[in-house]
């Protein structure tokens, strides 16, 4: 295996944030993984688990060891009446993971199509988009301990899975990495369509009696339309999380802003729509210098060409100091800061 130095990141985030690594490997497999942490040379480096790059920002350069994981493979485990045991390696790209079950008839996460990076990092952030998330349709994911080289099982209680957020963000940040996430999909899937617009894509394609298929072309249609490409223009998708705030605090707000979009959250919590707070603020469209807020997806964080991470990171506080100001919700960032 080629450990390459002083390796340029700027293809490797869709930041396009032009960062360094000291040293960098491409894995292609577990025991690639396992002979180059524990290598005398690199055992007490820090390390830095890489996918898609597509929930990263880059503030300087990393000076330690970055592992690109590009563990292949799609695997039939198991099977019954009503269930399959899909498992992946945790390179393989989300997107392509989710077509092949699409193609194959098997349902659960057809609401999920097109979400950038690799199957490895979906537990990460427990992703989701138009009311799915991973957690609904994980089993299990395998994962080494950058340590020692062990091997490890998590289950969904395990991973301790919440909104955008998993034990890998918290406790166990940084400590593994996941070679395989396992996930139990349905033979006869129920769909799950009332959310966001993909009701109103499936009545404009004329489709009344969907399949999961006609899901996943009706999701990547609206994602295509909505979200701006990456390779056009830098960005993470949604830079800040949907703040979750005590309900007599959103009332209050409601009785101000009429218009606040909120969702039930969870016991007495009520989720606002963070694009909404955001371009209440000015910011949807403003650009400062190289960085500024999406023009279409207040929410989205773009380098408009050259900026550095500390420029988009500096943009992001000021976003969060006017959100906190004029409402009083303190916006969390949703994309790692490194
Ligand atoms: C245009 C756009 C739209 C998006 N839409 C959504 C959306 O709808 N819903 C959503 O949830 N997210 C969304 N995202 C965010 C992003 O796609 C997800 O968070 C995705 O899971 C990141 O995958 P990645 O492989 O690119 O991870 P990376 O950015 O490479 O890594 C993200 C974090 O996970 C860690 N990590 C990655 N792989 C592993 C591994 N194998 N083992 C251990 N740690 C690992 C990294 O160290 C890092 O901390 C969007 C991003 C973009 C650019």
């Amino acid at each position: 295996m080629v450990i390459e130095k002083d390796k340029s990141l700027k293809h490797l985030n869709t930041f396009g944030i032009d960062a360094k690594a000291s040293y960098y490997a491409e894995i292609r497999t577990i025991e690639d993984l396992c002979a180059v942490i524990l290598h005398p040379m690199y055992r007490s480096a820090p390390k830095l688990i890489l996918g898609g790059g597509s929930n990263i920002l880059f503030k300087q350069n990393f000076n330690g060891l970055i592992l690109h994981n590009l563990l292949q493979g799609i695997e039939l485990l198991n099977e019954d009446e009503n269930f399959v045991f899909l498992k992946a390696g945790a390179g393989v790209i989300w997107h392509e993971f989710v077509l092949y079950a699409v193609q194959h008839g098997w349902g659960g996460i057809e609401n999920l199509s097109l979400i950038p990076g690799t199957v490895g990092a979906s537990p990460i952030q427990n992703i989701g988009a138009y009311g799915t998330e991973i957690k609904d349709t994980f089993y299990e994911l395998e994962a080494i301990d950058l340590q020692d080289a062990t091997t490890h099982r998590f289950n969904a209680t395990a991973c301790g899975f919440g909104y955008r957020d998993s034990i890998f963000k918290r406790e166990a940040k940084g400590r593994f990495m996941i070679v395989s996430v396992t996930f139990r999909l349905s033979k006869s899937p129920v769909l799950n369509t009332r959310y966001g617009a993909i009701e109103q894509e499936l009545q404009a394609e004329g489709v009344t009696q969907p399949t999961i298929q006609d899901v996943s072309k009706a999701v990547i249609a609206i994602r295509s339309s909505k979200l701006p490409d990456p390779k056009i223009i830098g960005n993470a998708g949604s830079f800040f999380k949907n703040p979750e705030i005590p309900t007599s605090q959103f009332e209050t707000l409601k009785a101000v802003f009429p218009e606040l979009p909120g969702y039930p959250g969870l016991e007495g919590t009520t989720k606002v729509a963070a694009g909404y707070l955001i371009e209440q603020c000015g910011w949807k469209g403003k650009v400062i210098g190289k960085v500024g807020m999406h023009r279409q997806q207040a929410l989205v964080l773009v380098n408009h060409g050259g900026a550095t991470g500390q420029e988009l990171i500096d943009h992001a506080v000021r976003v969060q100091d006017s959100v906190l100001e004029k409402f009083g919700i303190h916006l969390e960032m949703e994309v790692n800061i490194l």
